[in-house]
């Protein structure tokens, strides 16, 4: 590294420390993903205020440095080499719920599960579907996370942002485009989300998420590293059945291996590297292209892969 690049380095170290307590440097990722896999990350840090936020933000785009904004990690594959930018993470007020009548104003870095309980608590009905998606609601909305059930798009009615110019603005629902898997929120960051529910009983809220996680874990590697569905459904096709179809079943490549139990589903048994998975992918992708024809697309965010 040349003397002037040490000195910005030192100097942006410098600049990020200042502005949040805990910079952490060179991060391992995969201690942030639910593969476990993932390389370092140059600068990695916990935000806990929109302001810290947009001097990030800023220092970023003056510095032309890349940021990456994590939420849980449940559906990314992020590379061998790592990122070379910065990683945040939102924390701190980010993680706040309120809630009016049936509308939940619900900060980008609240976890699914922690809603779910909130809402079961408020007796709101109307998010049972993300039972068991281990993600939080930042991520959840820009990938429009649900299952067949139903998906998160559908109960937002405003979503607050910042904007690639640095501005925090309010998208109301006739902004907003939802459809499966996706959403037009991908330029943006999420800072909070407001959701309409409706008001349920409490068994029944209950029953349908205690029902929903016991069927998860009867069809998913739960007790294994993964990062949920890999690919997308094809219209009226199911991607698993598509590969276990394929004979891929149980394929191994390095430390990772698809799913025995869920065929769009690829684990992390052994210290898999994200060229063993990406491995595994481009196999899959052939394979059923070779059979039925079809180009599975996927669902999982490749970053550095
Ligand atoms: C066992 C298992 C089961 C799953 N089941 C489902 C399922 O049924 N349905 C489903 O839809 N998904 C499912 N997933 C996938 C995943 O949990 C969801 O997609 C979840 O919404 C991702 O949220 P996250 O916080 O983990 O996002 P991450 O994986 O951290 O990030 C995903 C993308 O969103 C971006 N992002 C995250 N937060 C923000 C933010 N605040 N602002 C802007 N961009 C942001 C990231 O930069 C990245 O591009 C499953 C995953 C696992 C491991």
């Amino acid at each position: 590294m040349s003397d002037r690049r040490r000195d910005i380095k030192k100097d942006l170290t410098a600049t990020i420390s200042s502005l949040v307590s805990h910079l952490k440097v060179n991060e391992p990722l995969k201690n942030h993903t639910t593969f476990h896999i993932g390389g370092p990350a140059k600068y990695f840090v916990d935000v806990s205020e929109r302001d810290e936020l947009k001097k990030l933000h800023d220092i970023c785009l003056q510095n032309k440095i890349s940021f990456l904004i994590l939420g849980n990690g449940s559906n990314v594959l992020i590379g061998d080499e790592g990122f070379d930018g910065l990683v945040m993470r939102l924390k701190g007020e980010f993680s706040l719920i309120t809630s009016s009548r049936n509308a939940v104003k619900v900060g980008s870095g609240v976890q699914l599960p922690v809603l779910l309980q909130k809402c079961l608590k408020k007796n709101l009905s109307g998010l049972e579907f993300l039972s068991g998606i281990p993600g939080t609601v930042g991520g959840a909305v820009v990938g429009n996370a649900g299952t067949k059930e139903g998906w998160i798009g559908d109960k937002v009615v405003d979503v607050e942002v910042l904007t690639n110019s640095g501005r925090i603005v309010t998208l109301k629902r006739k902004d907003l485009k939802f459809s499966y898997r996706s959403s037009n929120l991908n330029n943006y960051i999420i800072i909070s989300a407001t959701l309409l529910l409706k008001k349920g009983q409490k068994n029944d809220i209950l029953k349908k998420i205690n029902g929903l996680l016991l069927k998860r874990s009867k069809e998913q590697p739960l007790n294994e590293f993964n990062s949920g569905s890999v690919f997308k459904n094809p219209e009226n096709k199911s991607a698993g059945e598509l590969i276990e179809n394929a004979g891929l079943k149980g394929l191994k490549f390095g430390g990772a291996k698809i799913s025995e139990k869920h065929a769009n589903f690829i684990v992390n048994f052994e210290n898999a590297r994200a060229s063993d998975v990406k491995t595994l992918i481009s196999i899959i992708h052939q394979k059923v292209k070779e059979k039925f024809g079809i180009d599975l697309e996927l669902e999982i965010k490749l970053i550095g892969v």
